[in-house]
C-alpha cells in the first residue's frame, strides 16, 4: 500500500533550500530542452537524455548527482507525457517548470519518522527541517510516523500563497500489507472470456468491445504497412504499435478500477479469478491478444485490490463454464454459445455470468476442504450473499437502492 503525506516543515536554512528548488528547475528545463523537437517523437527515452545532459548538468549547477538524476528523470516524463498526447492528437506545448517542486529519494532526503524530522540535501550541503504537525490532526499523522513504512520518493514544494512562502514535504509512503486470513470471506467470482472480456458474480458485465475494435483496425493497417515493406512503413508500424498497446493499457486500467470498486461496493473480501495458465491453454493460437489483455487485467486488478485491502487468488478453472451455478449439476450441454440453461433445474442465465458464480463457489469450496469444514464464507452476487449450504441473504438497503431513497440517479 502507498501513500503520499502532506508535512509543513520548518527549515533553518530556507536560502538554501530556495537556491536547489531553482537549480533543480533549471536542470529539468536543460532536460526538456534537450528531449524537445518540432515533431518530438522518441527523444523522451530516460537514459537517453541522461546521457546528453548529464555532464552539462553537473557542470552548470551545483546539484549533487542523485539530485540531477532526479531532474532528468522528470524533465524526461514531461517530455514524454507531451509526446504521448501528440502522438494521439491532441495539442500540447513544450513543459516549461514554473512551480516550485522537487523530487527527493532515500538518498537525498534522510527521513527520522519517530523524532518527526528529516535532513535535505542542497547546493549548501545538508539541512535540518523540522515537522509541523497540526495538533488537531494528530490521529492522522501517527498513523503514518512510524517506523513500519518504507520511504520511497517525495518531493518539496514551495507555497507561495501563504503567508512566508511555506514549504510542504509530500512524503512518498509505502508498506506490505499484511495478508489477514478472513474467516468469513465475501468472495467475488471474476469470468474472463471472448464474448464478455470480464464478468463478475455480481452480475457486473465488461464489454471489452473498444479494445477488440481498435486491435482489429491496428492488425488491418499493420497488414497493409506490412505488404508495403518500405522503411517508413516499418516505422509507421512501430509508432502505430506502441500507441495501440498504451490505448489497450489505459482502457484495461479503467476496467480493472471499475472491477476493484465493484468489489468494495459489495464488501467483497477476495476475487477470485481462474488460474490464467488454464486460459492459456484453452485459447486457440490467434487469440493471443486476449491472454494478453487477461494477464494485464489481472496484474492491475491484484495491485490496485491490494491497495484497498482485498485479496486476489485463482482457482482451478475446470468444469466451472459447465456447471449450474443454482443446482450444481455439471454437464457439457448445459452450455450453449453464451447461453447457459441447466439440463437439470432449467436455470437460465448468460453462460459468463454463471461461470463468474462457479469461479467464486470453487474458491469457498477449496477453502472448505483445506480449513477441515471450519471455512465458512459466501459468495457476492448481484443483490445479496450466498452461502455454500444454500443460505441466500438479500442485501437489505443495498447501495443502489440507498441512493434511490435519497432521490440520487445513479447508474452503476
Ligand atoms: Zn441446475
Amino acid at each position: 500500500m502507498k501513500r503520499t503525506v502532506k508535512i509543513k516543515l520548518s527549515i533553518n536554512d530556507r536560502k538554501a533550500l530556495e537556491e536547489t528548488i531553482k537549480q533543480f528547475k533549471k536542470a529539468c528545463q536543460m532536460t526538456v530542452e534537450e528531449g524537445w523537437n518540432e515533431n518530438g517523437l522518441n527523444n523522451y527515452k530516460k537514459y537517453k537524455l541522461q546521457k546528453r545532459v548529464y555532464d552539462e548538468i553537473r557542470e552548470t549547477t551545483d546539484l549533487q548527482a542523485n539530485l540531477v538524476v532526479r531532474a532528468i528523470a522528470r524533465g524526461a516524463q514531461a517530455v514524454k507525457g507531451c509526446t504521448q498526447l501528440l502522438e494521439n492528437g491532441f495539442k500540447a506545448s513544450k513543459p516549461n517548470f514554473t512551480s516550485d517542486s522537487i523530487a527527493y529519494d532515500k538518498r537525498t532526503l534522510s527521513v527520522y519518522l519517530d523524532e518527526k524530522r528529516c535532513t535535505i540535501s542542497t547546493v549548501n550541503g545538508r539541512i535540518d527541517a523540522n515537522f509541523v504537525l497540526p495538533e488537531e490532526r494528530n490521529d492522522y499523522y501517527k498513523e503514518y510516523l512510524d517506523d513500519s513504512w518504507e520511504i520511497t520518493q517525495s518531493t518539496i514544494e514551495k507555497h507561495e500563497y501563504e503567508k512566508e512562502n511555506s514549504f510542504y514535504l509530500h512524503l512518498g509512503l509505502e508498506k506490505e500489507n499484511e495478508e489477514i486470513e478472513h474467516e468469513d470471506p465475501t468472495v467475488m467470482g471474476v469470468d474472463l472470456g471472448m464474448n464478455n472480456l470480464a464478468v463478475t458474480s455480481t452480475g457486473k458485465f465488461f464489454k471489452g468491445n473498444q479494445l477488440d475494435h481498435n486491435r482489429k483496425r491496428f492488425e488491418e493497417m499493420r497488414g497493409k504497412l506490412q505488404q508495403k515493406g518500405t522503411r517508413s512503413a516499418h516505422l509507421t508500424i512501430q509508432r502505430m504499435s506502441e500507441r495501440e498497446n498504451r490505448y489497450a493499457c489505459d482502457t484495461l486500467h479503467c476496467i480493472s478500477k471499475e472491477l476493484v470498486e465493484e468489489a468494495e461496493r459489495n464488501d467483497v473480501d477476495i476475487i477470485t479469478f481462474e488460474n490464467l495458465k488454464y486460459i492459456r491453454e484453452r485459447m486457440p493460437k490467434n487469440k493471443w491478444y486476449h491472454v494478453w489483455a487477461f494477464n494485464k487485467l489481472y496484474q492491475y486488478v491484484e495491485y490496485k485490490a491490494k491497495e484497498r485491502g482485498i485479496q486476489v487468488k485463482q482457482i482451478d478453472p475446470r468444469n466451472t463454464s459447465r456447471r449450474c451455478s443454482k443446482c450444481g449439476h455439471t454437464e457439457k450441454n448445459n452450455r450453449n454459445g453464451n447461453k447457459f440453461k441447466c439440463k437439470q433445474c432449467g436455470y437460465e442465465l448468460d453462460a459468463d455470468y454463471n461461470a463468474a458464480k462457479n469461479i467464486g463457489i470453487k474458491l469457498l469450496h477449496r477453502r472448505q476442504k483445506s480449513s477441515a469444514g471450519a471455512g465458512n464464507g459466501q459468495l457476492a452476487l448481484k443483490s445479496g450473499t450466498l452461502k455454500l449450504n444454500g443460505e441466500y441473504s438479500p442485501t437489505f438497503l443495498s447501495a443502489r437502492l440507498c441512493l434511490r431513497y435519497f432521490g440520487i440517479q445513479k447508474e452503476f
